[in-house]
């Protein structure tokens, strides 16, 4: 017999059947026209999710990681500077990947539980008379730490400072799961990847770009060549792909964009808000802390949890998984060893969500925290129970 859990790890997150199955495909020649009425509808599908009415999409078979690539490398050139604040994990790998370009990071240090400093970045970009900075990059969701930045702050400040860079947003773990509005924001290049609120298998890095993030791709970029849009373009505008697609994949995102989107964006972000409110009101009666500074910070795709000094909270998730074959995030970096993270995007319910908090309980119980077994399960309760929509309802 096999002991399927679900996974409570800010993704890869829990997979639909029938996105299991969208995958699993027999062999189909990528230059065929079936292809076509996978990798069109795809593209489209995830435009949509972007809320974007010209974003043009590029897919590549890599991981949200690539995605940054396909951003940085397309648009910027050698010595070029980007503004960035490293606040968790996921900031500090994107700055990282432009060093290694050769690109000058401005890095606002920001202590991780805290959002991006968009007045910060307003006086910065403001002092930035001759333009050196070329693109402001943002971590909307901060996975690391479960907190949720503020993009259209971000994207008040560049326009209050008169400036012109570019903005770039990893929404690796919000796109799908929390209002992301590339139009009204002003986002120039958006990335995400299959693994987190498509609810797919990790294997694409999904991107989207505004007119204006094409307009300095011909202008500019550094050496680059698997991740090369104009590639990307030239073969999308023939229904093929520079090299060989990885068309299941494409098939589950086509798929994937269609349950969103039946569900409704809005219907998908109202779930994911009820799903980590529970959450929150268990760690709230468990008389522990989220790592987010403030209410307005709080993520709803991932709560990390502070526990008590002293005690290393990794030892829950490995207990968790030892004990009771349950996945738990482990804290990354700056606070590996002081937060544990349960993820809570993609495809849950309530009830899957009281499983993972009741075994977060069990494991904190066994490990002697001082955790009564079945508050935070009845503090979710009654969280799910006054909120929840008829599943018959809710299925219509
Ligand atoms: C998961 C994640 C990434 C990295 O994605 P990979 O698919 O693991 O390469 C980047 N940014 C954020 C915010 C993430 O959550």
């Amino acid at each position: 017999m096999s002991f399927q859990n679900p996974v409570f790890i800010p993704g890869p997150t829990n997979m639909p059947e029938a996105l299991r199955r969208a995958c699993d495909m027999p062999t189909l020649d990528h230059r065929s026209a079936a292809f076509a009425d996978i990798l069109q509808p795809a593209r489209e599908g995830v435009r949509r999710i972007l809320r974007s009415a010209t974003a043009e999409v590029f897919i590549f078979p890599a991981t949200g990681t690539g995605g940054w690539e396909v951003a940085i490398t397309n648009t910027l050139s050698r010595g070029d500077t980007v503004l960035a604040a490293r606040n968790g994990m996921f900031s500090h790998r994107w700055i990282d990947m432009c060093q290694r370009h050769g690109l000058t990071v401005e890095i606002v240090e920001t202590p991780w539980g805290e959002g991006i400093p968009a007045d910060r970045f307003e006086e910065i970009l403001r002092a930035d008379t001759d333009g050196r900075i070329k693109a402001v990059l943002a971590t909307h969701n901060e996975t690391a730490t479960g907190v949720l930045s503020d993009i259209a702050a971000v994207r008040a400040a560049m326009d209050a400072a008169g400036h012109d860079a570019l903005l770039f947003v990893d929404g690796v773990s919000s796109i799908a799961s929390m209002p992301f509005e590339f139009d009204t924001w002003g986002v120039d290049v958006a990335v995400t990847g299959s693994q987190k609120g498509f609810m797919l298998p990790a294997g694409l890095a999904i991107t989207g770009f505004s007119s204006r993030a094409l307009a300095a791709v011909e202008t500019g970029g550094l050496p680059r060549c698997f991740y090369d849009i104009r590639d990307m373009a030239k073969s999308y505008a023939a229904n093929g792909y520079p090299y060989t697609p990885a068309v299941g994949l494409l098939n589950g995102l086509a798929q994937s964009c269609e349950m969103i989107l039946t569900e409704g964006l809005d219907a998908v972000f109202a779930r994911h808000a009820r799903i980590a409110g529970g959450v929150r009101a268990a760690v709230t009666a468990w008389g522990l802390d989220l790592c987010a500074a403030r209410p307005e910070l709080y993520s709803n795709s991932v709560s990390a949890i502070r526990t008590p000094e002293g005690f290393d909270a990794t030892r829950i998730v490995t207990h968790a998984a030892d004990t009771y074959g349950v996945a738990f995030g482990v804290g990354l970096g700056e606070v590996a060893g002081k937060v544990f993270r349960i993820g809570h995007l993609g495809m849950l319910t309530d009830v899957l969500a009281l499983s993972g908090i009741a075994t977060a309980e069990m494991a904190m119980a066994d490990l002697g925290l001082d955790i009564k077994l079945g508050s935070g399960v009845a503090a979710a309760q009654e969280v799910y129970r006054s909120t929840a929509a008829p599943m018959a309802l809710a299925a219509e």
